[in-house]
């Protein structure tokens, strides 16, 4: 038997105490300190409102109703309200008001009141792509709750061409930033409203506006309600950003087929597109990591609508490199979530860089977004046209815009100055803003 001299028997005893001693202060801080509610805020979507908490880590929380009045109740444990609660836009369609308190144990308490009837949907998000992590709260108001069980709407009207137009990213989710901080989904917004307008102005087609406000859709639920709506086409508007700021032009997009020579810069793109659910919250986080183009390519049904979508890619490029700088001058192939509707021509198209200061700064203008919503709404009128569906109705209709002259018209059509002075009977010099003309085709 040996026995241990002292000095190497206290030694390790007193790194022992230590290392707990340790232990115990890291675990003691860990477990009192307060997780800081750093920001809130609030998105009104058509069929819900979403509250946004950035929290400075993860916590636990409880969410209830109560009734009488109408309650909804946020308990967030060990943490502190440091964020400007009283500066939300409240109230709004389903909540009328927001107080916090303090509870018991380090819990802050939110009450929300709401109006009848709205249950909440809550998730939290880990901290990722920039964004921390964040707590996600959804009012959903009660005849939404009553709808979501109904069927989707068939095509009522055969007579109309439905195109599907969708403003990438919204709420949550701001898309590329400029330089002089202009969001992506500003723009986005922007030309997809006056892209429907144009639609909706051509007798025989109509525009379905996948959002039509600043609230985030995710991308399943983009693709849903493109398919929901009996859409014949769909048009997905982006602007892209880069690390060179010189980088501009247009370029289109179409899912790619598998087993495709895969394009790494394409590739990049789509991965940042699909991330838009990780931004904006998506409840099913799995649904990144995962698109849903997994085993829906090679239906016949489908692949008619990849050619489709190619004939079309090409005429949006072919209507945008009239009047914009490209950046490819053929479409495009990656895996899109967003362009899974694939029994339909599906576009994504990036019209230009707003990395760009002087890009940026033209995407501010809604002169800019008129135009880009023209170059596209042609190419469809042309799409639409070309598979004789468009023979029985108008001519293509152009609505005179300020500063516009018949010179500037004739070549954003690609037409002459002469056929359009033929076809709608004019004289020279004789336009006015607002004034409807009949373009012929070029
Ligand atoms: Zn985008």
């Amino acid at each position: 038997m040996t026995t241990q001299p002292c000095s190497s028997f206290f030694k390790p005893s007193a790194f022992l105490l230590y290392v707990l001693c340790c232990a115990l202060f890291m675990f003691s801080s860990s477990t009192f300190a307060a997780v800081s509610i750093k920001d809130v805020r609030i998105w009104t979507a058509p069929d819900h409102t979403r509250l946004v908490f950035d929290l400075s880590g993860s916590v636990l929380y409880d969410i209830f109703r109560l009734h009488q009045p109408e309650r909804i109740v946020i308990d967030i444990k060990k943490s502190k309200m440091n964020a400007k609660v009283s500066e939300l836009k409240i109230p709004d369609a389903v909540l009328l008001s927001l107080r916090h308190g303090k509870q018991k144990g380090g819990t802050t308490r939110l009450v929300l009141d709401v109006r009848d009837g709205v249950s909440p949907r809550s998730f939290l998000l880990k901290k990722s792509n920039n964004k921390p992590n964040r707590l996600v709260v959804d009012l959903i108001p009660k005849q939404e709750q009553a709808t979501v069980l109904k069927q989707p709407q068939a095509k009522n009207n055969q007579s109309d061409i439905i195109i599907a137009v969708d403003a990438g990213h919204g709420g949550e989710d701001p898309g590329a930033i400029g330089r002089n901080k202009l969001q992506e989904k500003k723009v986005t917004l922007g030309i997809a409203i006056e892209l429907a307008k144009l639609i909706d102005a051509q007798p025989g087609m109509k525009a379905v506006l996948v959002r039509n406000g600043d609230y985030f859709v995710k991308l399943a639920n983009r693709v849903k309600k493109v398919r929901d709506s009996g859409a014949d086409m769909m048009i997905s508007i982006h602007a892209d950003a880069v690390t060179t700021r010189s980088v501009k032009g247009a370029s289109v997009y179409t899912l790619s087929e598998s087993g495709a020579t895969p394009d790494r810069v394409a590739a990049a793109l789509a991965a940042k597109e699909n991330a838009s659910d990780l931004i904006g919250g998506a409840m099913v986080e799995q649904e990144v990591s995962n698109p849903l183009v997994r085993n829906i390519l090679g239906d016949m049904a489908k692949r008619d609508g990849l050619d489709s979508s190619e004939m079309f890619a090409n005429l949006v490029l072919n209507k945008l490199k009239a009047s914009f700088p490209i950046k490819y001058e053929k479409p495009k192939h990656a895996r899109f979530a967003v362009l899974t509707a694939l029994e339909i021509p599906s576009v994504l198209v990036e019209v230009d860089y707003i990395s760009n200061p002087k890009r940026e700064s033209l995407l501010n203008t809604k002169a800019h977004q008129e135009k880009l919503a023209q170059a596209m709404f042609q190419a469809s009128h042309d799409f639409f046209t070309r598979m004789g569906l468009l023979e029985k109705l108008d001519p293509l209709i152009h609505t005179v815009n300020p500063g516009e002259s018949l010179w500037s018209i004739a070549k954003q059509y690609g037409v002459s100055v002469t056929s359009i002075l033929e076809l709608n009977r004019l004289k020279q010099n004789a336009l006015s803003v607002g004034q409807r003309l009949r373009m012929p085709q070029s």
